[in-house]
């Protein structure tokens, strides 16, 4: 997502839809970023409003970016939501949406560990979903990529409340569990072929100039969530008792490091 909002001028309109507490930062640009979700702000956010994304307060065609971050899986009346990004989307804009894999063992761990977790929608075929986003924001698919994981949805360091007791049972959300899971799904991904590491997907609509890095990145780290290239890394190396780290460049947490080498 950083490349489509770099490639923005700096007067561009953005809007992050069912983003929570915001689902990234635009902090070096001076966009206007407009956040929306169907709950109230916990703490209170500048340029937000609370509204169901099938019937966006906006007007049409006012949008260069749209930025639906892990929320359409969330969203009770998908097609009304879709019509509505087309809606308020500038026929010149970009469109970048996140979802999650519903045929993953990370989807899967997150519906048994909170009941669902609000994920009312279960995405399983990539070409399906994108085919259906196009077609409803008459936005142009140029680009999919698979996201990895790190389980850092279950960290207790980011929990605000209290943690499923079904956790216990893996770890209790412990760095060390993560660092765990982390160092043995790649493990089992390189040499299994098996997808534990694997998120979902990201893909990319409309005007999405920037080039786009289609290969997934296996690093995520275990605190802030945030993937980085195995080569943008080489300058953050740590080395931890001879097992190969890295320190985040977002957070600083140290996390297991592995060379990017899923297709
Ligand atoms: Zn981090």
């Amino acid at each position: 997502m950083n490349e489509l909002l770099e490639a923005l001028p700096p007067d561009a309109l953005v809007l992050d839809l069912g983003c929570a507490g915001g689902s990234f930062r635009a902090s070096g640009k001076s966009l206007t970023v407009v956040r929306i979700d169907l709950e109230a702000a916990k703490p209170a956010m500048p340029n937000f409003a609370q509204a169901d994304a099938a019937r966006l307060p906006f007007r049409d065609h006012c949008f260069d970016l749209v930025v639906s971050n892990h929320s359409l899986e969330h969203f009770e009346n998908l097609t009304g939501a879709l019509q509505e990004i087309g809606r308020v989307a500038k026929p010149s804009a970009a469109l970048y949406v996140s979802v999650p894999d519903a045929t993953t063992f990370t989807d899967r761990l997150y519906r048994w560990l909170a009941r669902g977790g609000g994920h009312v929608n279960a995405f399983s075929s990539a070409e399906d979903l994108a085919a259906r986003i196009q077609a409803a924001t008459r936005l142009k698919h140029v680009a999919t990529r698979t996201l990895c994981t790190s389980l850092s949805f279950l960290n207790r360091k980011n929990s605000r409340t209290r943690r499923p007791r079904k956790l216990l049972l893996l770890g209790d959300g412990t760095q060390t569990s993560l660092h765990l899971f982390s160092f043995f799904s790649r493990l089992s991904d390189r040499w299994l072929h098996t997808r534990l590491s694997i998120y979902g997907w990201a893909f990319y609509f409309g005007n999405a100039t920037a080039p786009i890095d289609r290969h997934p990145w296996t690093n995520v780290c275990i605190r802030c969530g945030s993937g980085h290239p195995s080569e943008s890394l080489r300058h953050v190396r740590v080395r931890r008792l001879f097992v190969p780290g890295y320190s985040c460049p977002d957070c600083g947490t140290w996390n297991f490091f592995a060379a990017d080498n899923l297709k």
